[in-house]
């Protein structure tokens, strides 16, 4: 006779359920490289009835840089009532894991809960005094709190987000490396999580890592692609792609967007004497300086070179101007006399802008009407401001732009 489990499944029926839990949602997570939809999957697939069961699940990932754990996202109710209405709804709908796998544009809609917003806010910093998630991580192991043992190394923090004591963890793995972790919790059944449950629970962090992984290596080669290495402002790629966009944007919206064009006056001597290395620190110090100055909006790309942009949307000709001319103070503060070898004329910058639509209403007229600017304050003497104006074209057809 087969044995019968609890819910009444016998011991070849559970396991051929749970495994076609895991292939289904590897399927799914393999539709999207959505890291909100990644996790979204992973936490149905281990709350829905139809899924592992679990009352409340959540992740948490890694932060490299600042060594700490991060909550991203839970599902699961507040109460014992809301689960009742929550899985009686979906019984009547008669909606399926795969039905739910894909409700993620659902998902996002509703009202976020306030367990989420809570999970979201925690950082545990990774030691070995900081508790259960920080020790699943550390040791790249599941952990079951069900002991006297376990429960004192529960956080207050967790304690009271969860209100619960007994949970389990495992770590979200890819490779060699310890992402971050799953919890999960019966905290309204109360139901026992088995030795079987935790087995299940690892099979499907496993996917989950690769999913993960494979989706932060997607999102970081996008990163690349539109951003440049040395200063890592955007790239003159994506540049045009966001002008053309942010004209657009301000046509339909009906507001000025001012373009800068910006560039580096006298930076050849400077090269010349101090090495392409140095010359390459001083166009990062440039690069920085723009991006932290500029405003919050502003869209600041390396056109090439020793070469700047600015799309400065939602703003006047006017305003352009005095925010180009902060920078280019700032600019000329950083570098002084006594950083400059002997001979060699100081650093400073030249700015030239175009706005939309008094000068132009595509792209390719913004970008040359702020680069006939840019040349005006060139031959005016560097170090300056120049907004485009008619005049400014005669000048230009005439010196033709400099190569840099
Ligand atoms: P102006 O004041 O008229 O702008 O003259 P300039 O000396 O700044 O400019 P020019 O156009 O004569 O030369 C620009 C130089 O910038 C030439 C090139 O070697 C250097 N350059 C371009 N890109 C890079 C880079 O990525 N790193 C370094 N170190 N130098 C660069
Ligand atoms: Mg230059
Ligand atoms: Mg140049």
């Amino acid at each position: 006779m087969a044995l019968l489990n609890p819910l009444g499944r016998s011991e070849h029926e559970r396991i051929k359920h749970e495994f076609s839990i895991v292939y289904e949602v590897s399927n799914a997570m393999r539709t999207t490289l959505k890291l909100d939809q990644i996790f979204y999957m992973i936490l149905t697939a281990l709350t829905s009835h139809e899924g592992l069961g679990f009352n409340r699940a959540m992740i948490f990932l890694v932060n490299k840089n600042e060594n700490v754990l991060e909550g991203k996202m839970v599902i699961g109710p507040h109460s014992g009532e809301e689960a009742d209405t929550i899985w009686k709804g979906i019984e009547k709908a008669k909606l399926s894991l795969d039905d739910l796998l894909n409700s993620y544009d659902k998902f996002k809609r509703d009202p976020e809960s306030r367990l989420n917003t809570l999970v979201k806010g925690i950082k545990i910093p990774l030691t070995e005094d900081m508790g259960i998630l920080a020790l699943t991580i550390l040791e790249g192991m599941p952990f079951e709190v069900t002991t006297e043992e376990a429960k004192e190394k529960v956080t207050p923090l967790i304690k009271e987000t969860l209100q619960t004591e007994y949970f389990v963890t495992v770590p979200l793995k890819a490779k060699d490396k310890t992402l971050g972790a799953i919890l999960v919790d019966n905290i309204f059944t109360k139901k026992p999580i088995t030795k079987n449950d935790i087995r299940i629970l690892t099979m499907l962090a496993n996917h989950a890592g690769l999913a993960i992984e494979n989706s932060r290596l997607y999102e970081e080669a996008e990163y690349l692609s539109k951003t440049d290495w040395l200063t890592k402002l955007w790239n003159s790629g994506e540049l045009h792609k966001t002008l053309e966009k942010e004209i657009e944007k301000s046509r339909i919206g009906d507001k000025n967007l001012s373009v800068l064009m910006i560039d580096i006056d006298n930076f050849k001597p400077y090269n010349d004497s101090l090495g392409h290395l140095e010359g390459d620190e001083a166009i990062k110090k440039v690069s920085f300086i723009l991006g932290q100055k500029s405003r919050a909006g502003d869209y600041v790309a390396r056109y090439g070179g020793e070469e700047f942009t600015i799309i400065m949307p939602n703003t006047s000709k006017v305003i352009a101007q005095a925010t180009a001319e902060r920078l280019k103070k700032d600019v000329a503060n950083t570098f002084t006399e006594k950083d400059m070898p002997k001979g060699v004329p100081s650093l400073t910058i030249s700015i030239g802008i175009s706005t939309f639509p008094y000068d132009g209403t595509d792209r390719d007229t913004l970008i040359r009407k702020a680069d006939m600017a840019l040349y005006e304050a060139k031959r005016a003497g560097k170090n300056r401001v120049c907004v485009y104006n008619p005049s400014s074209e005669k000048g230009f057809f005439k010196f033709g732009r400099k190569k840099s």
